[in-house]
């Protein structure tokens, strides 16, 4: 056995001593984003983790990065070449051609979370298995889809508290418009060999498009010169593309236009975006996306236009850990019974707290049950150190007086209540200190 997790693999649970990877800080990106994308008529799917390497090879292509360098490939007991799945877009397209879901009704909403994974060298913000929450929307060819998936965009990040992030956005446009753009771009490429470096030389007949996004310092100031895509648009695609920008600042979304942008995947056509922050340094981009129209028949399908999007879900954790680590769900009310009787009043009241709601509509009492020490003073320090915000105390005088103190833990304070949960739940959602 090695001597711990595999480096570019974490641990996610409650008191890990990284922030970002506090299991209640995940539980909220998980349940708010899944809110917010359902409110836009998005329906949860899981895809498995594994698929055959060909899925990858063909729809993310051969010369990205992602599939030449970065992916987990095996060979099973079978003999078959199976991945550990790098991104979520090609299962979903592929379980939509399938279950032959375009037949019957093409407009498909799916959102998803779960780990993907990449040979990337491991870095703040960057591992080898990552979690994503993403989106795709099947069957829509106009850009007030591609639009909408903007706003969601924005509403996930109000709904987790992140400041607003830079929207970057590029087109790609359809088939027609990319060979014109590649002949383009690779004949600039081309008269320029001497100030690329080693892999845009090779990209310049392979893939010129990743030149474009190249770290290379010199590759990127010469970059600034190269054609713009809009000048190789078709006609089709510059009308899309302006129907999008207009539909964008109808619906005040704030972008910038980037026309070195193209992401790491073959499968985008039309518009492409990015949307990242200051805060975490190299690996800036939080969520990535964009129009996909050609993916579902290049797998086999019939041809279906559709757009989404990825966010990792670490990017999210840790610009958020910076902002409000974990309280999310630590439990309202610790009881604790004092000795060995006081166990089965707390046993009891615990059960009836956790189907009281907080407040009318809202969930009901998180309750810590502490009912098996001898001593208070380690139930209390439990308590204490899971966040509760009340604790309370059975023991034989209270059981007696059927009276107990709630004790609010951020302040000591203290109030009597009646040993009824009804009252309790009262005391507790509207707190009256005790004075003297
Ligand atoms: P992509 O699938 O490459 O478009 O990535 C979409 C989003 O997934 C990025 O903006 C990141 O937030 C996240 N992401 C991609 N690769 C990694 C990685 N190796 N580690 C953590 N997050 C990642």
């Amino acid at each position: 056995m090695g001597a711990g997790a595999i480096k570019g693999f974490n641990d996610i649970f409650p008191a890990s001593p990284e922030p970002f990877l506090h299991s209640a800080l995940w539980h909220r990106i998980f349940s708010i984003s899944a809110e917010v994308m359902q409110s836009y008529g998005y329906m949860p799917a899981w895809f498995p983790v594994v698929e055959y390497t060909e899925l990858f090879t063909r729809g993310l292509g051969t010369d990205t990065d992602v599939v030449s360098k970065e992916m987990y490939s095996f060979t099973d007991r079978g003999d078959r070449s199976l991945s550990l799945r790098p991104e979520g877009t090609a299962s979903a397209v592929r379980a939509y051609i399938e279950h032959h879901l375009g037949r019957n009704e093409p407009r498909q909403k799916w959102y998803y979370h779960g780990p993907m994974f990449r040979a990337e060298r491991p870095q703040k913000g960057r591992y080898r298995q990552f979690y994503q929450m993403g989106v795709e929307c099947f069957g829509a060819k106009g850009p007030a889809a591609d639009v909408e998936v903007l706003q969601m965009l924005q509403a996930i990040c109000r709904a987790l508290g992140i400041g607003p992030l830079r929207l970057r956005i590029n087109t790609l446009g359809d088939k027609e418009s990319r060979g014109a753009y590649l002949q383009a771009l690779a004949g600039f490429l081309q008269q320029h060999q001497g100030g690329l470096c080693k892999a845009c030389q090779v990209r310049t007949q392979a893939n010129p498009l990743r030149a474009l996004d190249c770290k290379e310092e010199g590759c990127r100031a010469l970059m600034r010169g190269a054609p713009d895509i809009l000048t190789s648009l078709s006609a089709a695609s510059r009308t899309w593309f302006r129907q999008y920008e207009a539909l964008l600042s109808r619906a005040h979304l704030t972008y910038e236009r980037s026309p070195t942008l193209v992401r790491g995947l073959d499968y985008y056509t039309e518009a492409i975006f990015e949307a990242a922050t200051d805060a975490l340094g190299t690996q800036d981009a939080v969520f990535g996306g964009g129009r996909y129209d050609g993916l579902v028949e290049l797998l086999g399908g019939p041809a279906t236009p559709a757009v989404g999007f990825a966010a990792g879900l670490e990017r999210l954790a840790l610009l958020m850990a910076s902002a409000d680590a974990e309280s999310g769900l630590a439990p309202d009310v610790a009881l604790v019974a004092a000795d060995a009787e006081g166990a089965a009043d707390v046993l009891q009241m615990a059960q009836e707290l956790r189907v009281l709601p907080i407040a009318p509509g809202q969930r009901s009492h998180r309750v810590l049950v502490e009912a098996d020490a001898t001593k208070l003073k380690q139930p209390l320090k439990r308590a204490d150190r899971a966040g509760a915000r009340y604790v309370l105390v059975v023991g034989e005088n209270e059981r007696q007086v059927r009276v107990g103190s709630l004790k609010r833990l951020s302040d000591g304070a203290q109030q009597q209540v009646p040993l009824s949960t009804v009252q309790m739940a009262r005391a507790m959602a509207d707190f009256v200190p005790e004075t003297g």
